[in-house]
């Protein structure tokens, strides 16, 4: 198995964070990848990449960080990012992306499409994949990525409608990752779309992705969430896919080899 978004960096893991990267590995864990929100938090996932051999990072500046009471980073931090981006073990730039589930005030949205454009240009000019959040931004989204034929994406937490995956599924450089909430049962609605995103998306472009700590599988629902339980991610992608666990493991730990260039 290997956890394709965590955030082992924040202070949720701060008493016991070994403990939990251990607890992953004894389980048959193969790697994590870090994800940062901010410079900060892409330091600090470097730092616990360079202290785990099968810890990588991600780094990047998440659209909350277009947010009104946060300033847009400057062009010094975006030159700080770049710097980041060429360490070894930096694998993706990510989070970044469009969120306007929290955000619908549209002089802060064009903030977060500038702040994007700005990353989408670092990871082409690195050479880098990009982990992506959205949030009911769907059309923006797939607009502003469907030109950039050179940069590989994924799409976190994938939660989107039919109409959604079938677009991005006609880019071809465009993965899938899935949380702990395709485990939620209820509501039911929520639970049937999220269903049938698994399905049709071919396992060929599925990885596993915790958001650790955030969105706990159904088996530890309003725990804190860690990179072990993606394990029950894989249960419900066998199960909604009717094929076998060991296949959903295999197949998506090939896929985010390939995705980050782990090996
Ligand atoms: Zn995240």
């Amino acid at each position: 198995m290997i956890d394709t978004h965590a955030h082992l960096d924040f202070p949720e893991f701060d008493k016991d964070r070994e403990e939990v990267i251990a607890r992953f590995f004894e389980n048959g864990g193969k790697a994590i990848v870090n994800i940062g929100v901010d410079l900060e938090t892409s330091e600090k996932s470097i730092e616990l990449a360079e202290n785990h051999e099968k810890i990588f990072a991600a780094v990047g500046f998440h659209p909350h960080r277009a947010g009104e009471k946060l300033s847009l980073p400057t062009n010094d931090d975006i030159e700080e990012l770049k710097k980041l981006a060429t360490h070894k073990k930096v694998k993706a730039i990510g989070e970044i992306g469009l969120d306007y589930f929290n955000y619908k005030d549209p002089e802060q949205i064009k903030q977060q499409k500038t702040l994007f454009k700005k990353q989408l240009k670092i990871a082409d000019e690195a050479g880098l994949p990009v982990v992506m959040h959205c949030r009911e931004a769907w059309n923006d989204l797939f607009e502003m990525i469907q030109s950039e034929k050179n940069i590989r994406f994924v799409l976190h937490c994938y939660s989107g409608e039919k109409k959604d995956t079938e677009k991005f599924l006609e880019l071809p450089n465009v993965c899938f990752s899935f949380s702990g909430n395709i485990t939620y049962p209820k509501p039911i609605e929520r639970a049937e779309k999220l269903a049938e995103a698994v399905k049709m998306i071919p396992l060929e472009r599925t990885m596993l992705d915790s958001d650790s700590p955030f969105l706990a599988p159904q088996q530890a629902r309003g725990k804190r969430n860690e990179p072990s339980y993606v394990r029950y991610i894989a249960e419900k992608i066998a199960e909604i896919k009717e094929i076998s666990i060991e296949k959903v493991e295999k197949t998506t730990d090939e896929n985010a080899n390939e995705f980050f260039g782990l090996d």
